[in-house]
């Protein structure tokens, strides 16, 4: 059994609204040991959803689509795959009630409009929708060499979509793919070294066809390590994973920062929490995400003391002015913060360079020089001192605020770990 996910609607081919259905029921198909090989996203235009429709049949054993079940004029979904599959749209009576019943409970007549939401292509059943007035459609079709298709129409509404496959369709996939065992993932998050490098570090674990297989993906510096299993059941998954994951662990030592949905923050505020510490910071390049993650995490101000953001103009001149240099004024700024607010870690993060974006964007092009002049400061004081760090402020402009605040959090987390305070 393959799936297909299918959306469709203008707004998604335009760019305005982004596929999150998509992303979600492959999240459930997968999940449910339905691989899913391909996504179609389509306009609302009858010939290429038809096209679009059509292949998915002759492609995938499910297919799921969203979107287009409404009234109006640009809601093709129900034609298209009358046409698709040759049948024709005929009015579902009880459907009809059902369509009518709802909208006077919300103390409305029927517009005629509506009446399309109860017509159904031939040989097809209507999927109840309890949360709007369109239900979905299910759908049987055999193909030319007698194996069937079966297709799922949803809304495309997501608070319609989700209770509609949780009620119903994920029983009919049991029911059509019975015992098809089930997927499950296990992500490593690490941080410190490149992509490639980290991958060198590791046996042959990310070769295809391993089972379990590894995938490496990177995002803002955090390579996350995806680690999945499939089995007949979790505890099976789980089984299976635990030696990669151990084999991964005993590799990568404290490159590996946490699991699934942690970021760095999470990881150091364990830290933090674990030995009763508590950090201050003050930031620029990070423009205050440091303290944002924090606080979002710590409202209550358990183990963050607070954070101040300053303009890059206070480190050029002004109170700079009487500090030696840049790196001690940086330096001065996390004693400082430590001492003012009563926290056991200062946490200073000084300016990154002036934007040179031509660089920046062609980051993977540029020599180790470039590399070294794209420097910032970052200090880390505790209560034997206070040491200052270079930060690599070469990245993409899109991710070079998160970079700086995450190289800052991982020095902090090596603190905790007891690292020596060494300059990097
Ligand atoms: P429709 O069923 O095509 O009338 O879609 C109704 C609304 O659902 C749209 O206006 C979008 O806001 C939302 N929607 C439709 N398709 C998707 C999708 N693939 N991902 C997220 N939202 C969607
Ligand atoms: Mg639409």
């Amino acid at each position: 059994m393959r799936a297909e996910v299918i959306a469709i609607g203008d707004e998604l081919t335009s760019g305005e609204r982004l596929d999150t259905n998509s992303r979600w029921l492959s999240q459930r198909l997968v999940e449910n040991g339905i691989p899913v090989l391909y996504h179609s996203t389509v306009g609302d235009d009858s010939a290429a959803c038809k096209e679009v429709i059509e292949r998915a049949i002759a492609r995938a054993e499910i297919v799921l689509l969203t979107g287009g079940l409404g009234p109006t004029a640009d809601d093709l979904t129900r034609d298209a795959i009358a046409v698709a599959t040759g049948t024709s749209l005929q009015i579902d009576e009880s459907m009809l009630v059902e369509i009518e019943a709802m909208f006077r409970r919300r103390g409305r007549d029927m517009p005629e409009r509506n009446r399309v939401q109860a017509m159904f292509p031939t040989g097809s059943r209507p999927i109840p929708n309890r949360h709007g007035t369109a239900p979905g459609i299910e759908m049987r079709v055999l193909r030319g060499d007698e194996t069937a298709s079966h297709l799922f129409a949803l809304p495309g509404v997501p608070a319609e979509m989700k209770p509609m496959w949780q009620e119903t369709v994920l029983a009919r996939l049991n029911e059509i793919a019975p015992q098809s065992g089930v997927i499950r993932h296990r992500q490593l998050k690490c941080f410190g070294v490149g992509e490639s490098q980290l991958e060198a570090m590791l046996p042959d674990l990310i070769r295809r066809g391993r089972e379990p297989s590894v995938g490496i993906t990177v995002h803002a510096a955090t390579i996350t390590l995806r680690v999945t299993a499939r089995g007949r059941d979790a505890a099976e998954c789980e089984a299976q994973m635990a030696p990669t994951i151990a084999t991964i662990r005993a590799c990568l030592g404290t490159l590996v920062f946490g699991e699934d949905d942690d970021e760095l923050h999470h990881a150091t505020a364990r830290l933090l929490q674990q030995s009763q510490q508590t950090v201050a910071t003050v930031e620029c390049a990070s423009g205050g995400l440091v303290a944002e993650w924090y606080s979002e995490i710590d409202e209550e101000g358990v183990f963050f003391r607070g954070g101040e953001v300053r303009p890059r103009s206070d480190f050029a001149r002004g109170e700079s002015l009487a500090a030696a240099s840049l790196a001690e004024f940086v330096e001065q700024l996390a004693s400082e913060i430590r001492e003012r607010r009563g926290a056991d870690f200062g946490l200073a993060i000084g300016p990154l360079p002036e934007v040179d974006t031509a660089t920046a964007a062609e980051a993977d092009k540029v020599d180790e020089e470039a590399a070294s002049r794209e420097r910032f400061y970052y200090a880390l004081a505790d209560r034997d001192g206070c040491q200052v760090y270079h930060g690599r402020a070469l990245a993409h402009p899109a991710i070079r605020k998160e970079l700086a605040g995450k190289q800052a959090l991982d020095r902090l987390r090596r603190r905790l770990l007891g690292e020596p305070s060494a300059e990097a």
